[in-house]
């Protein structure tokens, strides 16, 4: 990435650090390749030259708002670029059109009130300060001027932002095409309100982020010929359904079951609860508490958002009546029974919550129990019942919480976008994503690698989008571009979801073969990729892989691939639910087609790899017809805290959110680009004669390029484009004048 040329004695420049990622210095001698640094901390460096990049000494030290005006595009620049900007509050920076969004993990109102809203409606793009509002504003500009479809998407590590982000861009549209002074409640008042649902019931504190999304959404927002809100749509992607039944400290299980523990007391006798504490699913972790969260409180803003969006009182009791139902089922216990590998409810604590399980399910006790406790077995012959052990009997009531969870979390999904509306006759829509950004963690599972999957689709859209707009800069600017490449992810994608023969469809196979065990699986990975560039079988591994990622390498454990992929819903879970006497569970289970049934009792096995490579396939479907937009959000740092950026570990995210890829996509064509007149005011002292002759700018620019010798860089329209390292040679002729 722009390696420099003529670093010698004196010069400032960048030299990379284990600590800080990057520190500045002054070189203070030079060996072939070997570079002494005298560096700012006090410490002497010797790096190599290709490691050593230059420094804008005559950078502004408030920095600039957006990257591509920086003189030397690299990393180091862009780091400390974005740093002094954070220092200042400055939250927000442009790498040309992507808006970079660092978190200030604090308040601060005043950047997005009703007057500011006012000050970024219509004006044009880069006069003010980068803002959220810019890019929401430039899209809906866009969709009023060319009748476009646009979208926005919103991407960063858990924690950095993007729901909070998402948020304040639906408030910026629901100000610009919302119906103002209409009675009764609008699509745009919904759509907001939509969010308080989804997040109580989609939303849990992690060891990363107190109010973490569990789950991705995609909102579409629907103009009519007027170009005012007139439908929306969500959509929403894999929902964490494990965390229903387990929990680590010192993370929470969803916001919604703290809620409705801390309802008034008629709620409370109702539902028969009592602290969270007295709740298996809820005690595993010591937390139930969270600093600055009144659950009592937010239990009624929660039912008050339902009554905008269309939820009735009834659905909110039934919805409640589900939501505490799962917490009993979660206290039943089992112990062996007296048949070899049977088991029975452990006591009469057991009991009594199986019981109230039962009653708030509104289904028989003792059918809910026999669905815990036994399977049927068809063969050709006949059909068995046959008993689980206590393990067993625990995996059938996880299996069986999750799968309500799941269900009453797609029935708010559903039910709210009902009750918006949707508007058939819509010709442009302004899309908005947030979606979980890249995972990569101690250890890895299906969910990071469906994660990781979906940051890949993103990357490619992302690239191709980026190289689009440069070429498009190029063309603006009319100079030659044609050399350009750009090295694509799309071997990757192959290895994921190729069919056949991609680790999906091998997933798939795996599932479907009765004796596939995760050691059988992965040895066909293994054989199957053996020469996959992209594929790694690590050493000593028997049974992980790992997959070198556009952001780095990432190692799975396959031990749960085969188990999570499978949507299963046992048939006796099914009827017992199918039977409930109340409507809205009976609802969340509807009897299943004739054929299935009939077919056998061990009902089909549903992919859900392939059912979510199918989502994100529509999804990108979707965003190839609009105008994208991205925002990339930056969690400065660990901790939380306002104020504290961790230089490292902001450099990995703008990598993983392919800031890097953009600016080395810039790289491989011009990374420098500077307005005629600035050129001259840096470079003029180095062609007074040019200058002197009074000519025309962009000719006098012209012949100083051509005194200096600089073979490539062009003159556009508007601009001086020069290409990497060239912007050093410059600097160094001119520091020895
Ligand atoms: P996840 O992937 O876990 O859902 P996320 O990227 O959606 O994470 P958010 O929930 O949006 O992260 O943000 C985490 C927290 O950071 C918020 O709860 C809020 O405290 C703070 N935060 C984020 N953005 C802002 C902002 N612009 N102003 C003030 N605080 C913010
Ligand atoms: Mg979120």
């Amino acid at each position: 990435m722009g390696t420099p040329a003529n670093i010698i004695a004196g010069s400032h420049v960048w030299v990379e650090d284990l600590e800080v990622a990057w520190i500045d210095g002054q070189v203070t001698n030079v060996k072939g390749d070997d570079v002494e640094v005298h560096a700012s901390n006090e410490k002497k460096v010797v790096a190599n030259l290709s490691k050593i990049y230059p420094k804008d000494e005559e950078a502004s030290p408030d920095g600039v708002d957006d990257m591509t005006k920086l003189s030397y595009l690299h990393e180091p620049g862009v780091l400390h670029n974005l740093a002094i900007r954070y220092q200042l509050d400055e939250i927000y920076t442009y790498t040309g059109s992507i808006l970079i969004a660092i978190n200030p993990f604090q308040r601060l109102p005043q950047l997005y009130d009703i007057h500011v809203m006012e000050q970024y409606k219509g004006a044009p793009f880069g006069k003010l300060r980068p803002h959220v509002f810019a890019i929401a504003d430039i899209a809906f500009r866009a969709m009023m001027n060319e009748g476009r479809s646009n979208s926005i998407l919103v991407s960063g590590e858990s924690g950095s932002g993007k729901t909070e982000t998402t948020k304040m861009l639906m408030q910026y549209i629901a100000y610009l095409g919302g119906h103002k002074g209409s009675e009764g409640r609008t699509v745009e008042q919904k759509v907001l309100e939509s969010n308080p649902v989804l997040e109580a019931f989609g939303n849990a504190k992690t060891v990363r982020n107190n109010n973490s999304s569990r789950f991705g959404k995609f909102v579409e927002i629907q103009f009519d010929k007027y170009r005012r809100i007139s439908g929306a749509a969500i959509r929403t992607y894999l929902l964490e359904r494990s965390r229903v039944c387990q929990i680590s400290d010192p993370e929470r299980n969803y916001h919604c079951f703290y809620l409705l523990c801390a309802a008034p007391q008629e709620d409370i006798d109702k539902y028969k609860l009592g602290h969270p504490k007295t709740f298996h699913y809820l005690n595993q972790s010591n937390c139930y508490e969270l600093v600055g969260v009144n659950d009592a409180h937010d239990y009624l803003a929660t039912r008050k958002a339902m009554d905008i969006v269309g939820i009735s009182q009834k659905e909110q009791d039934a919805i409640f009546r589900v939501v505490a139902a799962i917490l009993h089922l979660g206290n039943v216990e089992f112990a062996k029974g007296q048949d070899i590998d049977s088991s029975v409810v452990k006591d009469d604590k057991s009991k009594f919550h199986l019981q109230t399980t039962a009653e708030l399910l509104m289904c028989n006790p003792n059918a809910l129990e026999d669905a815990l406790l036994k399977r049927v077995m068809v063969t050709p012959e006949e059909v068995i019942k046959r008993s689980l052990d206590p393990d067993g009997a625990l995996v059938s009531r996880d299996g069986l919480a999750k799968t309500i969870y799941s269900r009453l979390f797609d029935w708010l999904v559903d039910k709210i976008n009902f009750s918006i509306g949707q508007d058939p006759n819509s010709k442009c829509l302004i899309g908005v994503l947030d979606i979980y950004g890249f995972e990569s963690f101690k250890s890895n599972s299906f969910e990071q690698f469906c994660i990781n999957y979906t940051n890949e689709k993103l990357q490619q859209h992302f690239n191709q989008h980026v190289f689009k707009m440069e070429q498009e800069e190029y063309m603006k600017e009319e100079i030659d571009w044609s050399y350009i490449e750009f090295v694509d992810n799309q071997d990757v994608l192959d290895l994921i979801e190729k069919k056949p023969g991609g680790i999906i469809a091998l997933l798939d196979e795996a599932c479907m073969f009765p004796k596939s065990t995760h050691e059988t699986f992965s040895q066909k990975l293994y054989q199957t990729f053996k020469s996959h560039k992209r594929f790694i079988k690590p050493k000593l591994a028997r049974t992980d892989f790992a997959i070198a990622h556009y952001a780095g390498e990432v190692q799975y454990q396959s031990d749960q691939f085969l188990d999570k992929n499978k949507d299963y819903v046992v048939p006796e879970h099914q009827d017992l639910l199918t039977a409930s006497k109340c409507p809205f569970v009976a609802a969340l289970f509807p009897p299943l087609p004739e054929e299935t049934t009939k077919s056998s009792k061990t009902s089909k096995f549903s992919s859900i790899g392939s059912r979510f490579k199918l989502q994100l396939q529509q999804l990108m479907e979707t965003l190839n017809s609009t105008e994208p937009h991205y925002i990339r959000c930056v969690k400065p740092n660990h901790l939380l805290k306002p104020s504290i950026f961790e230089n490292a570990n902001i450099m990995q995210q703008l990598r993983c959110g392919g800031v890097l890829e953009a600016i080395k996509i810039s790289c491989a064509g011009y990374p420098t680009r500077k307005t005629f007149d600035e050129f001259l005011r840096r470079f003029g002292l180095l062609a007074p004669e040019v200058l002197e002759a009074n000519n025309d700018e962009r000719v006098a620019c012209k012949m100083i390029l051509e005194k200096m010798g600089l073979v490539g860089a062009q003159t556009g329209k508007t601009k001086i484009f020069l290409r990497a390292g060239q912007m050093a040679e410059l600097d160094a002729c001119r520091a020895v004048i």
